[in-house]
């Protein structure tokens, strides 16, 4: 089977992390068509996955634009469908990884007769999407996509929620390769050398920084701690929350945390400084559709404490309650932080645990292999009405209505 992935993104996103690991069985027959370019198409081409800059320029769209924005960003979008048109015409599926990939591949899969998948990455909510990408992306999913794959059981209710059709709709979580996140005692031993944190409890926070994900929450819960608590924080402002960033770091003069603070920007040496850590923390303040951080640090044997909302949820599952604090409440994290550091014996155990658990359930092979299989149900029904329609009329009415 040929694919044709469409991603709007040049930034390594969550999204586009995960469609690295989709697309690798693919590589000598796919295409990962992108709107923009950036470092993430280097990460394809380090992994041999064939990859091509549709775009000139990003579409100037955003999640909370309106119809106006919509209607001014047509100049830019008709070239783009043409080119999307012309390439699916050598692939049995076009793959739609994000929002406006939906827009470009429905139109696409309409004009080209190649059947559509959307796999959503986002909680459909207000507190993400103006109302009209909103009712934008539900329209477009049922109509012109053959499946959904929903990044977790909370992406799927919302979009049910808004109006989605549940009877295409799969829950596919991300999937790792848990042999990618292991880590020798002399790799930490060095890493904690550079990071200059000598006998410390060492929390990490691991994502791009943005209001929704938190850091602030994280920097209030540091304040409570005691001194020998410290904390590095892994990412960037990708997607322009410069502010942001600026806000961050006069906090820390603020609350007096120089000494105990560390900003390393956008790092891809994730899984040393992960395991360098004495614990994760996850401080969303939105819900998070499905949450990478959380499985990454399972996966190093890292104990987690992350906000109790969205994905997040799923992922956690050994029951053990204290993982988990309300997000947003700098107080409650203060306290489980403090608590981790007393107990590191029996949060070892706990990671331990977490660790055996989420190599099984969020193992590559199974999730590829689910994939796989949704996919191939998606193309056989496309060749299957093609062949036995006396009068074949575009897929997307036919099945899709
Ligand atoms: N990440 C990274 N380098 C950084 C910060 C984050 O590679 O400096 C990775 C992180 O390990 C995770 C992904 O970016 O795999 C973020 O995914 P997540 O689902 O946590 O959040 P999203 O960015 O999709 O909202």
């Amino acid at each position: 089977m040929k694919i044709l992935f469409l991603d709007q993104s040049g930034q390594p996103g969550g999204a586009e992390l995960c469609l690295i690991e989709i697309a690798k069985p693919y590589r000598d027959r796919c295409l990962v068509g992108l709107f923009s370019d950036g470092p993430f198409k280097q990460l394809l081409e380090q992994e041999q996955i064939p990859v091509e800059v549709l775009a000139n320029r990003p579409l100037q769209v955003r999640k909370d634009s309106g119809w106006i924005t919509g209607i001014k960003s047509l100049g830019q979008l008709l070239p783009l469908v043409a080119r999307v048109v012309q390439l699916s015409k050598q692939f049995d599926v076009i793959y739609a990884n994000t929002q406006k990939a939906l827009v470009v591949g429905a139109l696409a899969s309409f004009l080209s007769q190649r059947p559509l998948v959307f796999h959503l990455h986002d909680i459909l909510s207000a507190e993400h999407f103006s109302s009209t990408n909103l009712s934008l992306a539900v329209t477009l999913a049922n109509r012109f996509a053959s499946q959904v794959f929903a990044t977790s059981e909370a992406a799927r209710t919302a979009f049910v929620e808004a109006g989605g059709r549940p009877e295409i709709t799969h829950v596919v979580y991300n999937g790792f390769d848990p042999t990618q996140y292991e880590c020798d005692r002399i790799q930490i031993e060095q890493v904690r050398q550079q990071l200059e944190f000598p006998g410390k409890f060492l929390i990490g926070h691991f994502s791009r920084l943005s209001p929704w994900k938190g850091q602030h929450i994280l920097l209030e819960a540091l304040q409570r701690c005691p001194e020998n608590i410290t904390t590095i924080f892994v990412g960037d402002a990708l997607y322009g929350e410069q502010d942001y960033a600026e806000m961050l770091q006069k906090r820390v003069i603020e609350l007096g945390l120089q000494e105990r603070v560390r900003f390393l920007g956008f790092r891809s040496d994730i899984v040393p400084l992960m395991c360098a850590c004495d614990a994760i923390a996850h401080t969303s303040i939105a819900p998070e559709p499905f949450g990478r951080v959380v499985v990454e640090a399972m996966l190093c044997q890292r104990p987690v404490i992350a906000a109790q909302a969205g994905g997040v949820v799923e992922l956690v599952q050994l029951g053990v309650v204290d993982w988990l604090v309300p997000p947003g409440d700098p107080e409650q994290l203060a306290a489980v932080i403090c608590l981790y550091q007393t107990q590191q014996e029996w949060t070892q155990t706990f990671a331990h645990q977490a660790r055996i658990q989420s190599q099984q359930r969020f193992h590559r092979d199974v999730i590829n292999q689910q994939v796989a299989q949704l996919l191939e149900q998606v193309c056989n029904r496309d060749r299957h009405y093609i062949s036995y329609s006396p009068h074949p009329t575009p897929h997307t009415q036919s099945t899709r209505l």
